[in-house]
């Protein structure tokens, strides 16, 4: 019998055309998170899904949250799609709070060494989407990849840089966004609203309302097709119920605006939905189902 290593089980990669998408664990969050996070997803309310059970619910209701990164080689380019939380980093959020991971050793298990990458990719400027940017060294704060082209939206970056920040945000700044503006590796860039393709078969979607330039990655080889959320969704919930909420939605009608067009477009064009904060199996395709959808994760092979 031949066992497959772990980066390649059918649970953390997917095939999509000649690519492979891999997932990158970095932590399950607490089970209060999703109260906090989606409080509209009531114990009630998740009840009346049954698909949402055994996987992407707890057995009292609440909504299972982790965070990752997706990574994929594409044109001879290791790329990866959003960082985590980052080790170390100091956090209001306890969750987030100074986290021991081994993340980096994840990432070069699955074949993307930090220093081989060549391309991060930021859905938005989120703490819980940034961590990874940088590591400690020496007492500062440096990019743990070197060689990479971090991207993102103008409209993000700037949105942020106008607004008022607290001090647990501006924080976050210093450690995780401004090392990497300073090194010189961060690449603002206009994403129109029918999106920009960054290279052949990797193309930015603009998903506003969590953040002003929050963007979606979709991929494409072969003709099939894959979308990484980042957090225009940020539970298999909301395909069931595309009118919740986070609660950290800078634009909430506009997000909800968002995650309907967005579902409609999946459901129809059978692209693989990768959830940037949705646990095991993280995948599937939209189904239609009553007046909204379901989440069908593809059959383990
Ligand atoms: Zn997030």
């Amino acid at each position: 019998m031949h066992t497959p290593p772990a980066h390649t089980s059918p649970t953390n990669a997917w095939p999509v055309g000649d690519l492979t998408i891999h997932r990158i664990d970095e932590t399950r969050l607490p089970p209060q998170t999703g109260e906090w996070l989606l409080p509209d997803a009531t114990a009630d309310l998740v009840a009346q899904h049954d698909w949402l059970r055994p996987d992407f619910t707890d057995p009292d209701g609440r909504l299972r949250l982790h965070t990752h990164s997706f990574a994929v080689t594409l044109n001879g380019l290791r790329i990866l799609i959003d960082t985590g939380i980052g080790n170390g980093k100091p956090r209001a959020n306890p969750a987030w709070n100074d986290l021991r991971t081994d993340y980096p050793s994840r990432l070069t298990a699955a074949g993307f060494a930090p220093e081989d990458i060549d391309l991060v990719i930021l859905t938005h400027l989120h703490a819980d989407h940034v961590g990874w940017n940088t590591r400690a060294h020496e007492g500062a704060w440096i990019p743990t990849f070197p060689r990479a082209r971090y991207i993102v939206s103008r409209t993000e970056r700037e949105f942020w840089a106008g607004y008022a920040m607290d001090e647990p945000r501006r924080q976050m700044f210093r450690d995780s966004v401004h090392p990497v503006e300073e090194a010189g590796l961060l690449d603002l860039v206009d994403v129109p609203p029918d999106g920009l393709d960054l290279t052949p078969g990797l193309r930015l979607i603009p998903t506003p309302g969590h953040t002003p330039g929050h963007i979606a990655v979709e991929l494409t080889s072969r003709g099939a097709g894959a979308l990484i959320t980042g957090d225009c969704l940020h539970h298999p919930v909301q395909f069931a119920h595309p009118a919740i909420g986070s609660c950290v939605d800078i634009d909430p009608a506009q997000a909800a605006t968002t995650r309907r067009a967005l579902l409609a477009s999946l459901a129809e064009r059978h692209t693989l939905v990768l959830g940037s904060h949705f646990p095991p199996p993280t995948a599937g395709r939209v189904i239609p189902d009553g007046d909204a959808y379901r989440l069908t994760p593809p059959p383990a092979t």
